[in-house]
């Protein structure tokens, strides 16, 4: 009497309509100096999709990357002390983007860290010795970076050195969700490094979103739920070495051209990436009371952030008990 039950069961699904391929696809690359990683739900093959994005990720890397020679970037460290240089519409409003937050953080957003910054060398486990850092960072200072009409940009001090490192990355995540949206995709997870954005739910669900744990890379810190939300974590466990057990990493204080030493994570939650990465680099460079405040003050962002002693501190609008 089982039997005939049975088989109906598993006959059933094969007789439902079904779409030509629903189903949750995923696809990972290096990109930007880092791993690129998106989950999408998609009724079509998305091998298209992947291409275009990997293509948008690698068009942005070759103009915003301070490291190949014939970046647009690359070449405005080089020429832009000597006469001013017209940018593309897209650097020039990411060095407005860039001039915004260095505003309202007081400076900790600096992009011309890279004085300073590019004398440090993380994979080598090099550090510039005092008085070369001294000089360097003298050269710190994101007003010599003057932002004209016509997408003219001039350096006033012939030492200023750019890097968009701390805001790049949440741009082309932008620019990734966009192009998923206009293909018509309604629920992607697309991280690069840190940063990711998620859109729409998870089969009904908001996603689940781990925070790394700062000091054991194989744990997670904790999980939230979200959906259509940007969020960047920035840590001293993610570009560093360790020099007589100093971390020496990757997020820079403006003021002293050594790396921000209170917090060691900080991760911000916000409407779009470019500013959730902006900020997270901000507060880690801020540090607790200054960082907390200035999030407690900005609309639709919040932030966790990780002290030294593991103690965990929230933005208001997450705070325990609210
Ligand atoms: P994130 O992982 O988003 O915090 O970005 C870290 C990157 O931001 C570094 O690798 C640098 O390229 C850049 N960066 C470091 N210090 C600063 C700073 N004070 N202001 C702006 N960008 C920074
Ligand atoms: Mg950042």
């Amino acid at each position: 009497m089982l039997r005939p039950f049975l088989l109906s069961l598993v006959l059933l699904p094969c007789l439902l309509p079904s779409p030509a391929r629903a189903e949750w696809q995923q696809h990972q690359w290096e990109v930007m100096g880092t791993r690129a990683s998106v989950t999408l739900w998609s009724e079509q093959d998305a091998s298209p999709l992947f291409a275009a994005l990997e293509a948008e990720m690698s068009r942005l890397n070759q103009r915003l990357s301070p490291w190949i020679d014939d970046s647009e970037l690359a070449t405005l460290n080089r020429k832009a002390s000597k006469t001013p240089q017209t940018v593309s519409a897209e650097l020039y409003a990411l060095l407005e983007k860039s001039r915004h937050y260095f505003q309202i953080t007081e400076g900790a957003f600096d992009i011309s860290f890279a004085s300073a910054g590019h004398l440090y060398d993380y994979r080598e486990g090099k550090a510039p010795d005092d008085d070369t850092l001294k000089r360097a960072t003298s050269h710190i200072d994101a007003r010599n970076i003057q932002l004209l009409p016509d997408h003219q940009v001039r350096f006033t001090d012939p030492g200023t050195v750019i890097d968009l490192g701390g805001i790049a990355k949440g741009y082309a995540i932008d620019q990734g969700i966009a192009l998923l949206q206009q293909a018509g995709i309604e629920q992607a997870w697309l991280s690069l490094g840190g940063d990711s954005y998620v859109l729409g739910d998870h089969r009904g669900r908001p996603w689940g979103v781990g925070i790394q744990h700062p000091r054991n890379r194989k744990a997670i810190a904790m999980r939230l739920p979200l959906r259509d939300t940007a969020m960047s974590t920035s840590g001293d466990y993610q570009r560093y070495f360790m020099d007589n057990g100093e971390r020496i990493h990757h997020i820079i204080s403006p003021q002293t051209g050594k790396s921000a030493g209170e917090l060691v994570s900080v991760t911000v939650l916000a409407e779009k990436s470019v500013d959730a990465d902006a900020l997270s680099t901000s507060v880690f460079v801020l540090g607790r009371e200054k960082g907390l405040a200035l999030i407690n003050r900005l609309p639709n962002t919040s932030v966790i952030i990780i002290d030294q002693q593991g103690a965990v501190h929230y933005s208001n609008d997450l705070a325990p008990g609210q």
